[in-house]
């Protein structure tokens, strides 16, 4: 909160702006926003939501290009298949993640708020602009919610909830196709009754989706989001946040109050700032509070103060940005706005991250070969012949792959006299996302042995061409 404001509005923190003295939910009715800001995210919506629509359908090797399917354990991200061995890159991804967000809030602020999280998305650009169409503007809809129930009000809220309702289903099918594949949505729609599970679950999903954007709506992110409510510990003073500049706005004073008290001699216009205490930018703020205050929990970083700001003083000629993207220090400051060396470091590690993530998925074997001695097995003498020894090996070999693989074959590279025996002698397919497992015994000479334990090298071939080259121990007398 501004040093210079702390004196109008010090009740500001004391309870959640949509909630009312006797602690009901105060329905916040924000004007529709328009501006460049508004413009620019209405095109982001739109792309987000374009991927949400196209891509469960596009495919690559006969494969959905991105799957998330939990059920069945198979996950692929841009066609790079991903199986529950890969669990160490889930692991790493998720530590990841983690340290990414924490990184990306301290220098973006929430940014991912107001421009990417769906709850924005759906509520502010689709939802509230279905309901400006039907419904008017913020004046318009809050006399029609306080009105009579007249065949006017029942047409539009009729209207408005069917297509609130259409939509959620809509959504979801569309976000479970992620889960289960654009087929399985497909056919649950065509026969309802043949698939009554997974009918139920879009339906369940569907309902809650439609409550959370036409009733819950803000309370999401004020009250449920464990995101916004760690905004208060991964905020720092250099964070890009959409902020309100005091030092320029203050002292506010309304056009009537600032002629008035010019008039008398009371002031000069020196003494005002350039905020004229309009109130726009809380008009269309849709969590309610008033930017003027600092940055608050309730603030997503949706944009819309911005534009209306910058549309008022447009009107009185005054310089645009009042409320804008800056750090609490650039403010404080009164500096324009620049990366500090700590945002600039952190921004440097979160590349780094992301850098590591995509070489370590990109290495990732796409055959594994998991080739572990038999549980409870040491080792024996050849039949009849005390100078071989003779391990018994277990293998599991997991194709990662969207395509079969042909003609397994197994060697033994850093012990020349190794011979293999594999159990099945052949392997001819692995099917895509199969597996397939045995055992392989293992001879070699006594001579060929580095004491009590000799590491072995496997390579495991598909048509002739290398896959994996798991390794173990070679198990023989001390
Ligand atoms: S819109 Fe701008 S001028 Fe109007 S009250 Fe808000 S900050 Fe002040
Ligand atoms: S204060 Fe401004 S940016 Fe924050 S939620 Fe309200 S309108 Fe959006």
């Amino acid at each position: 909160m501004s040093e210079i404001n702390k004196e109008k509005d010090v009740n500001f923190r004391d309870r959640l702006s949509t909630v009312d003295d006797s602690g009901k939910r105060r329905w916040i009715y924000p004007k529709k926003p328009k501006g460049t800001w508004y413009n620019r995210r209405k095109i982001v919506a739109f792309l987000l939501i374009l991927v949400l629509l196209v891509l469960p359908f596009l495919k690559y090797e006969n494969e959905p290009l991105f799957l998330l399917n939990i059920f069945e354990r198979k996950f692929i991200i841009f066609g790079m298949v991903f199986t529950p061995q890969d669990f160490h890159l889930f692991a790493i991804g998720m530590v990841a993640l983690m340290i990414f967000i924490v990184l990306f809030t301290f220098v973006f602020g929430r940014f991912f708020c107001g421009w990417l999280c769906p709850q924005t998305i759906f509520m502010e650009l689709v939802y509230r602009r279905i309901e400006y169409m039907i419904e008017g503007d913020a004046g318009s809809q809050k006399r029609l919610n306080e009105g009579p129930w007249d065949n006017s009000k029942i047409f539009k809220k009729v209207l408005k909830h069917l297509i609130f309702i259409a939509l959620a289903f809509l959504f979801v099918s569309f976000g479970l196709a992620f889960i289960v594949g654009i087929e399985h949505i497909g056919e649950t729609w065509v026969n309802p009754l043949a698939n009554t599970t997974m009918f139920t679950v879009i339906f369940i999903i569907s309902m809650l989706f439609y409550f959370i954007f036409a009733f819950f709506r803000e309370q999401v992110c004020t009250n449920v989001c464990p995101y916004g409510r760690m905004q208060s510990v991964l905020l720092v003073d250099d964070s890009i946040v959409v902020h309100y500049d005091f030092y320029r706005g203050e002292k506010r004073a309304s056009q009537k109050e600032r002629n008035q008290k010019i008039k008398s001699g009371e002031a000069k216009e020196d003494d005002f700032g350039d905020c004229i205490d309009c109130n726009q930018c809380v008009a269309v703020c849709p969590t309610g509070i008033d930017i003027r205050n600092g940055t608050q929990l309730e603030c997503v970083n949706c944009t819309a103060c911005m534009d209306a700001c910058d549309a008022v003083m447009e009107k009185i000629h005054k310089p645009k940005g009042l409320i804008r993207y800056a750090s609490e220090y650039s403010i404080k400051n009164r500096e324009p706005f620049k990366f500090s060396t700590r945002a600039k470091a952190y921004s440097g590690v979160l590349v780094l991250i992301l850098g590591l993530l995509t070489i370590v998925a990109l290495n990732r074997v796409k055959v594994e070969g998991i080739i572990l001695r038999t549980p409870g097995m040491t080792y024996q003498y050849a039949e009849g012949d005390t100078t071989h020894i003779v391990n018994l090996y277990n293998y599991k070999l997991i194709n990662k792959t969207s395509g079969d693989i042909h003609n397994v074959e197994f060697k033994v590279i850093n012990i020349k006299e190794a011979v293999l025996k594999p159990i099945p002698a052949k392997i001819d397919l692995i099917p895509k996302f199969g597996r397939a497992t045995g055992s392989i015994i293992v001879t070699i000479p006594v001579s060929a042995m580095k004491g009590y334990k000799t590491p072995i090298k496997f390579q495991v071939l598909a048509d002739g061409k290398l896959v994996d080259e798991p390794e173990t121990n070679f198990l023989g007398p001390h």
